[in-house]
């Protein structure tokens, strides 16, 4: 192995590498496109890629305030699943584990997806009932899912304390073996790097002001440097998007929660899965040693990105009460992401009354798993008018026909 001295790494990191490639291009801003998706998170950046690569549209904008992967994709806790309640959802997710599998090959990038499987504690009678429903509805979507007894949940996680004494006991666990995690940026510059190479035109710091509208259709976008004319324009700004939508006359169902997350300091391998205790806490430990902690949005509607400390003591508290030994352990970083909830917690990926303005919002604290699936289905959405089966049942419209679509497998506390 060769040597590297501290001076030559530190010579190597300041150096300006003028000769390193750039992993995509730094477009100008044009006065017209064909497509403009606003929102360079993965949704977005994902649905450019698919209208590229599927569609071959491939005069798109995906314009951001910030920059690639700088909105909740760069703040999630990166947990990926299909062990959702209804039918809708469960074959949608199960088609997105399939996608990650296939991800990295896909797009020529090492996204670090690990199937390494999630382990839920059942702690009331309620939760056993609902996961005992949701077994034999992933079982007919062909989902690997089981429910598993204490002593098991134990064999898998033995930081877990089944004895000490506990506000709720955990009666029962679920395993979900095909569940995973992957690495949140490498996602977001996998697609970027693969739209860009396309042809899809990627630029940052650049924010959309308002949506403009022609009567009954869309004309474009008003940026923070200038308009953009575009017959289609799709939003997928997560937390931003009724806001913005109002501006074309859209009204959306949607509010504005933070969702917080923390990580301790880099600790030896001891958590070969995910664990979830749901609303309450759920950890995993990525490949640097950090555990990766979470648990319920906070109450209160609001855009702030640090979150409320009563909800991180109750997560906490809530931690240490399952995992005793973590009681030490030092927490090196918290933050919070503003997430998009609709009432019903499943996400909006739809056509709107404004013709050539769509939407993929509303993904609330479970977004980061359905990039590959959802940035696919709205790509289809936005290049055809057609809603795919996958998503027919996430259409804006269900509000107002009265057929919302009840999740409870969410992180937010509306499970
Ligand atoms: C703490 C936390 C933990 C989470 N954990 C998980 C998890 O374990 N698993 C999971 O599946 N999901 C999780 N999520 C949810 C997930 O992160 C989101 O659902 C997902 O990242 C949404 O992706 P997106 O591309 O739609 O939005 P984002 O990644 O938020 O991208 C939206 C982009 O739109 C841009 N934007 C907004 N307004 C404008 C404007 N006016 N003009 C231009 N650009 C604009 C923003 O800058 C941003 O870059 C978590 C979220 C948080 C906050």
């Amino acid at each position: 192995m060769r040597g590297y001295s501290i001076w030559s790494l530190a010579r190597n990191a300041l150096a300006a590498r003028a000769d390193w490639p750039r992993a995509w291009r730094s477009p100008p801003l044009r006065a017209r496109y064909d497509a403009v998706i606003v929102g360079a998170g993965g949704h977005g950046l994902a649905a450019a890629y698919y209208l590229a690569r599927r569609h071959g549209l491939r005069d798109v904008l995906v314009v951001d305030k910030g920059w690639v992967g700088g909105g909740n994709t760069g703040r999630n806790t990166v947990t990926i699943r299909a062990n959702y309640l209804r039918e809708e959802s469960i074959r949608f997710h199960a088609e997105g584990l399939r996608m990650w599998r296939e991800m990295s090959g896909e797009l020529g990038f090492n996204v670090m997806f690990s199937e390494r499987g999630q382990l839920d504690l059942i702690q009331t009678w309620a939760k056993l009932r609902d996961v005992k429903r949701r077994q034999s509805l992933l079982r007919l979507a062909g989902v690997p899912f089981e429910i598993v007894a204490p002593a098991e949940a134990k064999a898998r996680v033995p930081i877990l304390d089944l004895d000490g004494p506990k506000r709720l006991p955990v009666l029962a666990a679920t395993w979900h073996p095909t569940a995973g995690v992957a690495r949140h940026d490498a996602v977001a510059w996998g697609y970027a790097r693969a739209a860009d190479a396309l042809g899809v035109d990627i630029v940052q710091n650049c924010e959309v002001t308002a949506i403009r509208r022609d009567g009954g259709r869309v004309s474009g976008v008003e940026t923070t440097r200038g308009f953009v004319a575009a017959p289609k324009v799709a939003l997928a700004v997560s937390a931003h998007a009724s806001v913005l939508a109002a501006t074309a006359g859209v009204r959306l169902p949607i509010e504005t929660v933070p969702l917080q997350a923390f990580v301790s300091e880099p600790l030896k391998p001891m958590l070969s899965c995910v664990v979830n205790c749901p609303g309450q806490v759920y950890l995993s430990q990525s490949d640097k040693g950090e555990l990766v902690i979470g648990g319920g949005s906070d109450p209160v509607p609001s855009y702030a990105q640090r979150g409320e400390f009563a909800t991180l003591e109750r997560i906490v508290t809530n931690l240490v009460e399952l995992f005793p030994v973590l009681g030490r352990v030092r927490m090196l970083r918290q933050w919070a992401g503003a997430i998009d909830l609709c009432h019903d917690t499943s996400p909006i990926v739809s056509k709107t009354d404004v013709e050539g303005l769509y939407l993929d919002v509303g993904w609330g604290s479970g977004g980061f798993k359905a990039i590959p699936a959802g940035g696919a289905a709205f790509a289809d959405l936005i290049a055809t008018d057609m809603p795919g089966a996958p998503i027919a049942a996430f259409a804006l419209d269900r509000f107002a026909r009265g057929r919302p679509l009840y999740e409870t497998a969410g992180a937010s506390n509306r499970d």
